[in-house]
C-alpha cells in the first residue's frame, strides 16, 4: 500500500493519485504536476491568475514542479509556498510575500525578486542567474536559506555568476546585502564573489558618472580583483617583470662588463630585481635614469608582495 501523505519539508502533503507516483498533488488537483491531464497544466495558470485578482491568498500552495515561466505573481501571498522544482524563468514576484516558501531547484533565471519578502526562503539547488534582487528584498533582516554564489549562475575563465546588473545603482546594493548574508553565513568563497561584483558595479558607476575614481578602480581591478583575486597580483607581477625586461633590453642600459645584456638576460634581471636580489657583476650604466628606473622596479616589487599578501588574507581568511 502506497502512504497517502508524503513529508517534505516538515510539511505532510498528500500524494499523487497516479499509480505508485510518490509525487506532492498539486493545489487543489489529486495529481502531481507531471500526472496533470494537458488541459488541467493548461488551465492552471488561467486559475492562478483568477486566484490573485479575486485577492485570494495563495499561501501553503503547493505548485511543485510546475511550468509557471513569466508568470506574474507580482503581490501574491506565496508564504509558506511550495514551488520547488518549478520552471520560473523571467517570472514576476515583485512586492511578493515569500515567507517561508520552498524553491529548491527551482529555475528562477532572470525572475524579478523586487522587493519580495524573502526571510526564511529555502533556495537550495535553485537557478538564481540574473535575477532582479533590488537590496530591499535582502535587507531589513529578511534572510533566506541556502543561497550560494553557484545558484547566480556558472563561474569560467571570463564569466561570472550574476544578477540582473541592467541598473548598476540597484546591482551594488543588491550585491552589498548579499556580501552582508554570506558573511553572516560565514560562506568566505560567495562573500568573496559578492564583494567583487560590488565593486565592479561601483566602478559602472563612476564611470556613468564620470568619475575619475573610475581609473583607480579599473587599476584596483586589474592588480588584484579588489583584494579578491591573488592570482591577478602574479599576473600583474609577471607583466611588471616583462615590461621592464623590455625596457632594459631597449635602453641597452644594464651590462656585464659593458656589454648590453640580451633578452633573456635583461628579463632575468628584471625579475631579479623585482624579487629583490642584486648582482654585483651586473651593473646599469652610469646614468641617474636608469638606477631611478632600477629603484623603482624594486620598489613595485614590495608593493606587490604586499598586495599578495593583503589579498590573499582577505580572499580566505579575513571576513
Ligand atoms: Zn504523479
Amino acid at each position: 500500500m502506497k502512504p497517502n501523505t508524503v513529508t517534505i519539508r516538515d510539511r505532510e502533503i498528500e500524494v499523487c493519485s497516479h499509480g505508485e507516483c510518490m509525487g506532492p498533488r498539486v493545489w487543489d488537483y489529486a495529481t502531481c504536476w507531471k500526472h496533470l491531464k494537458d488541459g488541467e497544466r493548461s488551465a492552471v495558470r488561467g486559475r492562478l491568475s483568477d486566484a490573485l485578482r479575486k485577492g485570494q491568498g495563495l499561501a501553503r500552495i503547493v505548485l511543485s514542479g510546475a511550468d509557471l515561466s513569466e508568470f506574474d505573481f507580482s503581490g501574491a501571498d506565496l508564504s509558506n509556498a511550495h514551488l520547488d522544482h518549478c520552471k520560473l524563468r523571467k517570472a514576476r514576484f515583485v512586492e511578493a510575500n515569500l515567507r517561508y516558501s520552498y524553491l529548491g531547484w527551482a529555475d528562477l533565471e532572470g525572475a524579478d525578486l523586487t522587493r519580495a519578502e524573502l526571510h526564511g526562503c529555502v533556495f537550495t539547488n535553485s537557478n538564481l542567474k540574473h535575477v532582479t534582487l533590488m537590496g530591499y528584498s535582502l535587507s531589513y533582516g529578511r534572510i533566506p536559506v541556502n543561497l550560494r554564489s553557484d545558484l547566480f549562475g556558472a563561474g569560467g575563465p571570463f564569466s561570472r555568476p550574476q544578477i540582473d546588473e541592467s541598473d548598476p545603482h540597484t546591482a551594488e546594493a543588491s550585491y552589498r546585502a548579499l556580501k552582508r548574508y554570506f558573511i553572516a553565513e560565514a560562506d568566505i568563497d560567495s562573500a568573496s564573489w559578492a564583494s567583487y561584483c560590488e565593486k565592479v558595479m561601483q566602478r559602472k558607476c563612476l564611470w556613468d558618472k564620470r568619475s575619475l575614481r573610475w581609473v583607480v578602480s579599473v587599476f584596483m581591478a586589474m592588480c588584484c580583483g579588489y583584494g579578491e583575486k591573488p592570482l591577478r597580483v602574479i599576473a600583474s607581477a609577471a607583466s611588471v617583470v616583462l615590461a621592464f625586461g623590455v625596457i632594459y633590453k631597449f635602453l641597452q642600459c644594464v651590462a656585464v662588463g659593458n656589454i648590453p645584456l640580451g633578452w633573456l638576460q635583461s628579463i632575468y634581471f628584471s625579475f631579479a630585481t623585482i624579487s629583490g636580489f642584486s648582482f654585483p657583476d651586473v651593473v646599469p650604466l652610469p646614468n641617474s635614469f636608469v638606477r631611478l628606473l632600477i629603484a623603482s622596479e624594486a620598489f613595485l616589487g614590495i608593493l606587490l608582495l604586499g598586495l599578495f599578501v593583503f589579498t590573499l588574507t582577505k580572499r580566505f581568511v579575513a571576513r
